[in-house]
């Protein structure tokens, strides 16, 4: 039996603007009492009511409503919504399909968070007829992989999507990080980068999706002073659930964040480790005794934590 789901919220003017544009090729020409205008678009029934609420009505509402609750949540910052969902259904994954099985753009970055090694941002395009093959090979999944399993499975797929990464080392990292500029303005910067450089490749996708770490405005005011600055993005948090081309980004960057780790290692005679740590700080101590200063200027975040704590232990 299908169950009848129900979900509402209030949208702001910005969210109604879009909604009204993006659904009228569906609208009704009956519009309910208090209601600005209904469309109907699949098995989902989307009315708009004068006092700014929207009610998504069908079995797909949860799905339906997706996307505008993301919407809304970039446009206002929140967004509080009711809906009929049981708990059981919350189980389902919340894959927006009119999302997920499209051919876009995503982003994606790491070692933000390492005081060793690089930052690595990569940008993927991910055409719809290669998302069923990156299910297959365990694409899907990225947040369960550990090291080993993406050694394994980025060459299955490295060589068969378009790609652009960039890789931030720790002396222009040092070089570049200072009160104005920080590490979210950074992240924007090479975000920026790989996707003006991808998208100038790709002229047939429907969304470019950044996994989101800073607020739209703020992603844009991290840009002001920059020049090709790509506009027409999408913000998701949890983006590689969203579109396999924010997995597929998530995936490659961990693999030459790997790679990149294994040449450091190999050169200093010491397995460095990820994270930010007690064992990064005793790590960056020994390499300290052994190389100098200018070691850990080449190799870690300077201004991390870290570099106060071994200052303290030499
Ligand atoms: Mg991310």
């Amino acid at each position: 039996m299908q169950k009848n789901n129900v979900v509402s919220f209030v949208a702001s003017e910005k969210t109604q603007e879009l909604m009204s544009k993006e659904l009228n090729w569906c609208k009704r020409e009956k519009t309910p009492q208090y209601a600005k205008w209904q469309a109907k678009d699949g098995d989902t029934v989307i009315t708009l009511y004068e006092s700014g609420k929207v009610v998504f009505q069908g079995k797909d509402a949860d799905l339906a409503s997706d996307f505008w609750l993301e919407t809304e949540k970039i446009n206002s910052g929140k967004v509080s919504v009711k809906s009929s969902k049981n708990k059981d259904s919350k189980k389902i994954p919340q894959v927006n399909p009119k999302i997920y099985y499209t051919s876009s753009i995503g982003s994606d970055e790491v070692g933000t968070g390492d005081y060793f090694g690089p930052i690595v941002v990569t940008a993927c395009y991910v055409e719809k007829e290669n998302i069923s093959f990156l299910e297959e090979i365990g694409v899907k999944d990225s947040k369960k992989l550990t090291d080993n399993d993406i050694l394994n499975i980025v060459p299955k797929f490295i060589n068969k999507i378009d790609y652009e990464s960039i890789i931030l080392n720790n002396k222009d990292y040092n070089k570049y990080y200072s009160k104005e500029i920080n590490m979210n303005k950074i992240k924007a910067i090479l975000h920026n980068k790989v996707l003006y450089k991808l998208k100038n490749k790709i002229s047939n996708y429907e969304y470019i999706i950044i996994d989101e770490f800073a607020k739209r405005d703020t992603y844009f005011n991290y840009l002001k002073d920059s020049s090709n600055v790509v506009m027409d993005i999408t913000f998701f948090t949890k983006g590689e659930d969203k579109h396999l081309s924010v997995a597929c980004a998530s995936l490659i960057s961990r693999y030459i964040f790997i790679k990149e780790m294994d040449k450091i290692s190999k050169n200093l005679g010491i397995n460095i480790q990820k994270g930010a740590g007690d064992i990064a700080t005793a790590q960056a101590k020994e390499i300290y005794e052994k190389y100098g200063y200018e070691k850990l200027e080449e190799i870690a975040k300077l201004n991390f934590k870290n570099t106060e704590k071994i200052k303290g232990l030499i």
